[in-house]
């Protein structure tokens, strides 16, 4: 299987970039990923790391899929995550809902084992691992990695998990693959600024969608589709991923406005993914199996 390691790693989505590996359309892959601090916080002593110049949210890749052309869209199956044996959490000063609580960064330095960490005496939690940054190259400009998009990117969804199904758009050949910064768990929201940070090994199949009407970013998980928008606001963000499920339920049961309108009120949640990037993300899940009652199908 073909392997990329955390060596490979960027700051910025891009296009025009040399790729770290190139595969065929339905090919899986793995991606060994860093934390969201580089890697370089590893002692509760030392919240700043060890490293004289981090990177922010460094991403595995890219990974050109041979036939990916702009218009098409990659279908990306998580086969499987698997997170390392340690996970970290920072405060700051300047960033999260909570940065006028904090005059310095405190860093606390997690156990991951058996699927689970201890939080303290009383409270041990499950981990749900998911996918912190995961996109492929914008059309225009590069885009940095701290930073969700129409891309994919920093979007902070924590229904990106084992078993879901993202479809990204191709905007460039090869679609240009990358991810990273990994959560052994994270609430909606992502409030204080970071999930429990942590690295990992993720195994991907990629394939390639031609003539693919699904409204990118889109993602299945758990019985749920969802429409995953980011944007200045929340406001914004919610009107754009609930318009984009809309249009997209309309499509797949042939209902109009109103009718697509009516199943969006009674059926589809919508849930903030994180309010402490550059942009906020919000995405919309709507069940799979009423669009399947009217024979809908994923590509
Ligand atoms: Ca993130
Ligand atoms: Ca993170």
């Amino acid at each position: 299987m073909m392997v990329i390691g955390k060596d490979k790693v960027a700051e910025i989505l891009v296009k025009g970039v040399e790729p770290a590996a190139v595969c065929e359309s339905g090919e899986t892959v793995v991606f060994e990923t860093r934390d969201c601090y580089d890697d370089g916080v590893v002692d509760e002593a030392r919240p700043l790391g060890d490293k004289e110049c981090p990177l922010e949210n460094p991403a595995t890749g890219p990974l050109y899929v041979r036939g990916a052309l702009p218009g098409d869209v990659l279908k990306v199956e998580i086969l499987d995550i698997v997170p390392r044996s340690w996970g970290v959490m920072r405060s700051s000063p300047v960033a999260g809902v909570f940065r006028q609580d904090f005059d310095k960064r405190t860093a606390r330095i997690f156990t991951l084992k058996d699927g689970e960490t201890v939080f303290d005496e009383k409270l041990t939690l499950k981990l749900d691992t998911m996918i912190g940054v995961i996109g492929t190259a914008p059309a225009g400009e590069g885009i940095t990695t701290d930073t969700p998009g129409s891309h994919g990117g920093n979007m902070d969804c924590r229904k990106i998990v084992k078993g879901s199904v993202l479809y990204l758009p191709v905007n460039t050949e090869g679609a240009l693959l990358s991810m990273g910064d990994l959560h052994g768990l994270m609430g909606d929201g992502e409030v204080m600024i970071c999930g429990l940070e942590t690295g990992g090994t993720v195994t991907v199949r990629v394939s390639v969608v031609k003539d693919c009407h699904v409204p990118t970013p889109f993602l299945y998980c758990r019985g749920d589709v969802m429409t995953i928008q980011s944007a200045e606001t929340l406001d914004e963000a919610g009107d754009l991923a609930a318009k984009a499920m809309k249009n997209f339920v309309k499509e797949a049961t042939g209902k109009d406005d109103f009718g697509a309108g009516m199943l969006m009120s009674l059926l589809s949640n919508m849930a903030v993914c994180q309010v402490v990037d550059p942009l906020k993300t919000v995405r919309v899940e709507f069940p799979l199996k009423v669009l399947k009652a009217y024979g809908y199908s994923l590509p």
